[in-house]
């Protein structure tokens, strides 16, 4: 792993979070509530923090969500008028009978209602959840059962596809809301939404929900296995809000765009509610990744503050630098990574192309906000996802059964823990309490991930625990290995998984994309082979490389490295219900 360091983010702009050390020492949850409006007559509601809070503000009529269509049409809302599309969303929900408490599943692509329904599902006190629109039949109606979904927000391409013929027989099913049909063209059951919101009410008052309701469900990304069900409650705001200003540096001038889907958690905590709550202007693009359309839209949207992932990331240096060149991307200051861990050497790359390193951070879905974050005001060391955030307390503990103890001594692998008390932590697993227990040990939150801390406080990603590679003795952790290649010109994506071996226990086995137009053979195999041979030595290299189009991943866009394993051994695939469409 690289010691080095990259100087920060861009001259001229204070960071949010000066002194690491003292502001860390001195925060106190306390303050961060105090931060909050909170509702007129008690009580806590996410949604009135994002938009309603600020109607009595000068940023009332201020750009709230600029929404790009595919085919480049801008829709502007100003957060007045968020606030008055939200209340008649939440004014259609009660019209149709839907009571607080009851679970609105929404099932769009990244539509201006899909933003319009969140914000109104929560000041009706509903509980959102949203889903990927490009998931099949399968994992809707799953993951509709789990959450006993009352609502589905949906188009009507998607209802026609994936839904008409089987959301009758949910038993808590009341209403489907199709986003672009008329009234005429909807069967018993569902309604158009434009009709509904044009009756609506849209000074509609929040629901008085209070900071411990129920407010969101969000289902991990399956990479580990069967998606889980997470529940949050109104509080998270408080965290959402905090970790905006301290790990995305965002400031009231800022033009921000996190690239995640509503569809996972980051694209919901960060890419709907802490820029509202923090009244920033936010760019939503409905359109897939495309290099040269992204490059357009950070130079013409002017964004200062981006948010987005590895996959991103390797993709556009997959894309090359050349391209990057034609944009002017001056106004950018901040850039930041999540969901996966960011290789060494895509911060480089950040550093080289954009004149500032993406600042990677970790969290999941289970902890709500970003727990752990690489910061404006601080050097980067790339290949680590920084340190904790204040108001969090991290450690890396010992591994196995039985108590888990800390571990203090530097730069030791074992697993990745949290103290409990963060607003944004989540209350349990749906329907799988047992498992919820079982996450905590000896007073830890223990997060499913192995890591390491330096005597500076940096922590360091090594794999999932189920990830880890043992191998004649050596433990490895996949990120390591995967980054070691990653340095190769040739390389575009690797995932690593051990594979057993009579004599080592695993070996370690690598799978490698490359970039377009290098030749997958032979010389070049054995070419990486020895250059992860030089990098991490013979017991740690990989002994077997083999050559990928593409790599399995989520739909959130994570290596599942699970897959490759359960194919290299031939055996079965597990939930599969998040992966994204692949070729072997
Ligand atoms: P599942 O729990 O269903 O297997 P998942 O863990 O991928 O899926 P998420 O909650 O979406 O579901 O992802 C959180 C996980 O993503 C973390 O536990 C970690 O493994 C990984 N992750 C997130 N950010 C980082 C990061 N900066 N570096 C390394 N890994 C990260
Ligand atoms: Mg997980």
């Amino acid at each position: 792993m690289s010691g080095t360091t990259l100087k920060k983010t861009k001259q001229g702009i204070e960071p949010n979070l000066v002194d690491y050390q003292k502001t860390y020492a001195e925060f106190d949850w306390r303050q961060a509530e105090a931060q909050l409006q909170g509702l007129p007559k008690g009580g806590l509601n996410i949604a009135y923090e994002a938009v309603d809070s600020h109607l009595k503000q000068v940023i009332a009529d201020k750009l709230a969500l600029r929404w790009i269509s595919k085919k480049d049409q801008i829709l502007d809302f100003t957060y007045r008028d968020l606030a008055e599309q939200s209340s008649r969303f939440a004014s259609v929900l009660k019209q149709l009978k839907i009571a607080p408490g009851a679970k609105v599943y929404s099932l769009a692509g990244r539509l201006p209602s899909l933003y319009i329904g969140a914000l109104g599902t929560l000041k009706a006190g509903c509980v959102f959840t949203p889903l990927f629109s490009a998931f099949g039949p399968e994992p809707i109606r799953s993951r509709m059962e789990i959450g006993e979904a009352n609502v589905l927000l949906t188009t009507k391409a998607l209802y026609r596809k994936k839904l008409a013929s089987w959301w009758h027989e949910l038993p808590h099913m009341q209403a489907v809301l199709l986003i672009d049909a008329d009234a005429e063209e909807c069967e018993p059951g569902c309604y158009s939404l434009d009709s509904l919101m044009a009756e609506g009410d849209p000074h509609l008052a929040c629901e008085e929900t209070q900071a411990d309701q129920m407010a969101l469900l969000h289902f991990t990304s399956g990479t580990t296995g069967k998606p889980k069900g997470v529940v949050h409650v109104h509080q998270a705001v408080m965290v959402h809000k905090q970790s905006a200003l301290y790990a995305l540096d965002l400031h009231p001038d800022d033009i921000y765009w996190c690239t995640a889907d509503p569809g996972w958690v980051t694209g919901t905590s960060y890419g709907i509610i802490a820029p509202l709550c923090l009244g920033v202007t936010m760019i939503v693009d409905e359109a897939e990744f495309e290099a040269d359309r992204w490059y357009r839209i950070l130079q013409d949207q002017q964004v200062s503050v981006w948010y987005t992932a590895p996959t991103a990331i390797r993709m556009l240096m997959k894309a090359g630098t050349v391209i990057r060149q034609q944009y002017d991307l001056s106004a950018l200051h901040f850039i930041a990574s999540v969901g996966e861990p960011l290789n060494p050497e895509a911060v480089v790359w950040g550093d080289k192309v954009f004149g500032i390193p993406f600042h990677d951070n970790w969290w999941q879905t289970e902890t709500g906000g970003i727990m752990i974050a690489n910061l404006a005001s601080q050097d980067v060391k790339p290949g680590s996802m920084g340190r904790p955030l204040p108001g969090i307390q991290a450690a890396i503990v010992t591994q196995g059964e039985g108590l888990r103890e800390e571990i203090t001594d530097p730069m030791t692998i074992g697993e990745l823990a949290l103290k409990p008390g963060w607003p944004s932590m989540f209350r349990t697993y749906l329907h799988q309490e047992e498992k919820y227990q079982k996450s905590f040990s000896n007073g830890w939150y223990l997060s499913g991930d192995l890591a390491m801390k330096d005597t500076d406080g940096y922590f360091w990603f090594v794999g999932r625990a189920d990830d880890l590679i043992k191998s004649s003795g050596h433990l490895i952790g996949p990120f390591e290995v995967e980054s070691a290649l990653m340095e190769h010109e040739a390389v575009a994506e690797v995932g690593v998984i051990g594979k057993p071996d009579p004599i080592a226990g695993e070996i370690v086995k690598a799978f490698v994309a490359l970039k377009p137009g290098v030749e997958a053979d032979e010389a070049l195999r054995k070419q990486l082979q020895g250059f992860a041979r030089k990098r991490l030595g013979a017991a740690v290299a990989p002994k077997e490389i083999v050559f990928r189009t593409n790599l399995p991943k989520t739909r959130s866009g994570k290596i599942m490295r699970r897959l490759l394993k359960a194919r290299e051994l031939g055996l079965p695939e597990g939930d599969i219900s998040t992966l994204e469409s692949d070729e072997r």
